[in-house]
């Protein structure tokens, strides 16, 4: 079976037939640039990261556009507060969104169209819906009048003749339930930033910014378009209506939508103090590897609920990886060969791709993977594995680094992680379990840390570069 996924549109798992063979046409919804993108974004970008992966990984050439909304209510109310410029206001964010994608290893974008270089595209769809009637003028603004667009609604399943008063919404965000006339064009109002253009002085709705910077690069139809469920109504329900409006051609093909990270089960929230950024995460002394693991690790239609026990989790099952990745490359292979490994190996592997395929499962990726990593350990442990197992765990490893994104036995380990090896250390000292001890150690010395028993205790240093330095003591 090739690969399919959940349609929002048509609430059905779906094959995946792109409308150009062999390319793929994807536009996911960037950040609003008012502040740091927080963990819940990130779940979404990296799982569209993965989505990015596995299609290249089948084969695809990907196109991929991702927005930034740099003019939107909540980017001039926060740049008017601060009392700084719009672009000086936002510029700020999106530097720190480029580090951060960058810091957990996010493929970049072909196409990264900021709003406000694209108002004249905007200007444009503006005109062609308002020559096709779907608009009306209020006090210089332009609505879009939705029961002129007899689909609006299908999205969302929301059902418009309900609630069609023809009441106008000037927000870019409003009432998920109730459908209502939106704004596309806002005209001047006050200190806020405007355009002066064909449509009068203003500045174009969030909705229709998404609408005009997708076509513009994408074409008029194209293949996915993706965000979080909370784009779903009323933003994507409103670019439909507007794209296709305008063009009277179905707008996208495969509508894709990540359920919502939670953090200890509640919504996060400013009021609650439960919204982390990467870089608050990084202060508590995780890294970005361990952060990426964790978030792809729920299948993005199901909310992951974050907690710190869970990344603590994502750091134990890098390290068990890592101990892999390591092992194959120091421990000699047996001179014979392990035909059970060899099989639970490439079965495992094409789990992983079956599963990936079935709308990404990662879960069940994942699953996969450390099935086949149990039974790599114990043909290791026992002496089993040859340079042929050896070969197909390096090529299982190397998959799930591509698709996944991470790398593995590579990565700076941490003096939080290095604590937590020295533990283990001491510990299965304390069983008398030796080998897994020295394991231990060399795991640590392949990573540059270097251990010395002290009568106080274990003390650990760096040993590579410069940077050697004294860690505290072990336990
Ligand atoms: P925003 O910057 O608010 O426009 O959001 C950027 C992207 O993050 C959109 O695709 C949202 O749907 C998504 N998003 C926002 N909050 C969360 C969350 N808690 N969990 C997952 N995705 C989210
Ligand atoms: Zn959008």
């Amino acid at each position: 079976m090739g690969l399919r996924f959940y349609n929002t549109l048509t609430r059905r798992v779906e094959d995946f037939v792109p409308l150009r063979e062999g390319e793929v046409r994807l536009y996911t919804c960037g950040p609003t640039v008012y502040d740091f993108a927080h963990i819940g974004n990130f779940r979404t970008y990296l799982w569209e990261d993965l989505l990015r992966r596995h299609l290249e990984f089948r084969g695809f050439r990907v196109v991929q556009v991702m927005n930034l909304t740099d003019v939107d209510d909540k980017t001039i109310a926060n740049a008017l507060a601060a009392g700084l410029k719009l672009e000086e206001y936002t510029r700020r964010y999106v530097d720190a969104f480029f580090e951060d994608l960058d810091v957990l290893g996010i493929e970049r974008a072909e196409h990264y169209p900021r709003a406000t270089e694209h108002v004249g595209e905007m200007v444009d769809l503006v005109t062609r819906l308002r020559q096709t009637g779907h608009l009306y003028e209020s006090h210089g603004s332009l609505y879009f009048k939705i029961d002129t667009f007899p689909g609006y609604g299908r999205l969302a399943n929301i059902d418009p003749a309900a609630a069609a008063d023809h009441a106008r919404i000037d927000s870019d965000e409003y009432d998920k339930e109730n459908p209502r006339d939106f704004a596309v064009w806002k005209a001047r109002k006050d200190d806020e930033p405007y355009w002066d253009t064909p449509l009068g002085a203003g500045r174009p709705g969030w909705h229709v910014e998404c609408s005009a910077m997708s076509m513009k690069y994408l074409g008029e139809t194209f293949d996915i378009h993706t965000g979080g469920v909370d784009n779903i109504f009323p933003h994507h329900e409103n670019e439909i209506a507007q794209s296709e409006a305008a063009t009277g051609k179905p707008f996208v093909r495969y509508w894709l939508h990540a359920a919502h990270l939670i953090v200890d089960g509640e919504k996060m929230s400013k009021s609650r103090g439960n919204v982390y950024t990467l870089r608050d995460l990084r202060a508590r002394g995780f890294n970005p590897r361990e952060i990426r693991y964790l978030l792809l690790s729920v299948h993005y239609r199901k909310p992951l609920n974050f907690t710190f026990e869970a990344l603590a989790q994502s750091r134990a099952a890098l390290t068990r990886l890592d101990d892999l990745a390591f092992r194959i490359e120091r421990q000699p292979p047996s001179a014979g060969s392990d035909p059970a490994l060899r099989a639970s190996l490439a079965e495992a592997r094409a789990g992983i791709l079956e599963s990936l395929d079935a709308d990404l499962n990662t879960a069940g990726a994942m699953g996969h993977l450390f099935d086949a990593v149990r039974e790599a350990h114990s043909s290791l442990d026992a002496g089993r594995a040859g340079s042929e197992e050896v070969a197909a765990v390096r090529d299982l490893l190397a998959l799930f680094e591509r698709v996944f994104g991470m790398r593995l036995g590579q990565e700076e380990i941490l003096d939080a992680e290095v604590e937590d090896l020295i533990r283990r250390r001491t510990e299965a000292r304390a069983r008398r379990e030796y080998a897994e001890a020295d394991r231990i150690r060399d795991l640590l010395g392949a990573r540059g840390i270097v251990l010395e028993d002290t009568p106080q205790g274990i003390r650990w240093k760096r040993a590579l570069g410069a940077g050697t330095r004294t860690g505290p003591q072990g336990a």
